[in-house]
């Protein structure tokens, strides 16, 4: 039995505790949590002047994108996801995207992150995870906006996911994403979702993030719709939102689908959200940083929807910073509502660890130190500049410690980072790897006449 100390330990589910301590047992789970004077005997090891608490999940990561940060700053949404999506298609090689998807679980384990319910195309991010020993859901990107395109869709998928689960485990499991209304045909939606849940698949799609998405479901205007008719697919009005359109084609009560974003969510999302237990990945720097709002968190938890915080990709934030993103969501909040107690610290620390969980159906393994669960833990010092007065632990971690490197990180009882140090052997190369594609990546923009 190991035993981990700590100045603070913050259960999450229980309030904070004072010279605390969580035993581990050989099979990684979490046997015992209290104060350290009653703790069962075992191995210390001894954080000393630090918070200890639940592993951070990351609700959205676009772990393939890493090597995109920076490349595209202050470009309008329409611009932006389409050099992303060029980019990603004509630049990146299968080897780039491996070693991005390898630098984001780096980058996100540094920052005390062991879960990560990612997106992507290539599927690398399911690699990294399993080499990085992290924790997440993998989801399959599924494409195609024209109706022709909903076999070849579908079969693409198939495969991708075959070969996925192939080499999923109980750590590391695969989910279906059909990336957007914008972007999927409303039959390959339907197609790409029946097969996730005749596989028994989790769903994940982007929802309500921005204006013109907006425009091109409930007008059937704007630069999506203008973009699609100049490849010749018919576009119409169509639904209220994504949300409406999901509960009018069973998806929502049928799927439930982990709806990311929501920025753009009246009152009538949010009650459709709650009514189906659709859970969101609330993604607050990176709707921010990309001009489109807040989404309505408050009401949301009010409403009873489980939330989760995401990073997004480095391409709209630019950091896979969870503690950061639980530090926006509540200055975002209590700006907008111009309300003090909009949101709490506590309840920040919560989105970012047990809200995250459930979002992604994994409360029953991780997110609050709780005996039977996964050992999965991060800690940050409190002997640094931004540690002293840190009497309400979760104050400490929303307002003070965000953006501070993880001193202790480790998923299933498996210590991934020790004393601050890096998270994985190979890290110095595996950067200077990322690297090398990310220049690779600013070239290709360079010549392609983009000017930033
Ligand atoms: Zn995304």
């Amino acid at each position: 039995m190991r035993l981990i100390a700590a100045r603070w330990v913050v259960p999450v589910s229980a309030p904070p505790i004072a010279d605390g301590a969580v035993a581990v047992d050989g099979g990684g789970r979490i046997a015992w949590v209290g104060p350290r004077a009653d703790a069962p005997a075992g191995d210390v090891e001894e954080l000393g002047d630090a918070i200890l608490l639940p592993g951070l999940v990351n609700a959205h990561t676009h772990l393939e994108l890493t090597t995109m940060r920076g490349l595209l700053e202050d470009a309008d949404f329409f611009a932006w996801i389409r050099t992303l999506t060029r980019a990603r298609a004509e630049v990146l090689t299968d080897d780039d995207l491996r070693d991005a998807a390898r630098l984001g679980v780096l980058e996100g384990l540094a920052a005390g992150v062991t879960t990560y319910a990612d997106t992507s195309a290539s599927g690398a991010p399911l690699d990294a995870l399993l080499e990085c020993g992290a924790r997440g859901i993998v989801y399959q990107e599924v494409f195609g906006p024209d109706a022709a395109q909903r076999d070849d869709a579908m079969r693409g998928l198939r495969e991708r996911v075959a070969a996925l689960r192939a080499r999923a485990t109980p750590l590391v499991r695969v989910g279906v994403s059909p990336h957007a209304v914008y972007s999927v045909h409303e039959e390959l939606l339907l197609d790409a979702c029946a097969f996730a849940l005749g596989a028994g698949l989790p769903v994940a799609m982007h929802v309500s993030e921005s204006a013109a998405e907006i425009a091109f479901l409930r007008e059937g205007t704007g630069p999506f719709a203008d973009f699609l008719r100049g490849r010749g697919i018919a576009v119409g009005r169509r639904a209220h939102s994504p949300v409406h359109l999901l509960a009018e084609l069973g998806i929502a009560a049928t799927a439930r689908p982990l709806l990311i974003h929501g920025v753009r969510f009246d009152d009538s999302d949010v009650q459709l959200a709650a009514h189906y237990d659709c859970p969101v990945a609330h993604c607050p720097a990176s709707n921010a940083k990309l001009g489109h709002g807040v989404a309505p968190l408050r009401a949301l938890l009010d409403a009873g929807v489980r939330v989760g915080l995401g990073t997004d990709s480095v391409a709209s934030n630019n950091r896979l910073d969870l503690l950061d993103e639980a530090r926006t969501a509540v200055l975002q909040q209590r700006g907008a509502l111009a309300r003090a107690d909009a949101l709490s610290a506590a309840e920040a620390v919560a989105l970012a660890t047990i809200g995250g969980a459930r979002a992604l159906g994994l409360d029953a393994e991780v997110g609050t130190l709780e005996v039977g669960k996964a050992a999965d833990l991060a800690a940050w010092r409190l002997d640094g500049p931004r540690g002293v007065g840190a009497d309400d632990p979760a104050a400490a971690l929303a307002f003070a410690l965000a953006g501070r490197p993880a001193a202790h990180v480790e998923v299933a009882g498996r210590v991934l980072v020790r004393d601050g140090g890096p998270p994985h052997p190979d890290a110095a190369a595996i950067l200077a790897r990322g690297d090398a594609a990310a220049r690779g990546v600013s070239d290709w923009r360079r010549a392609a006449g983009g000017g930033r």
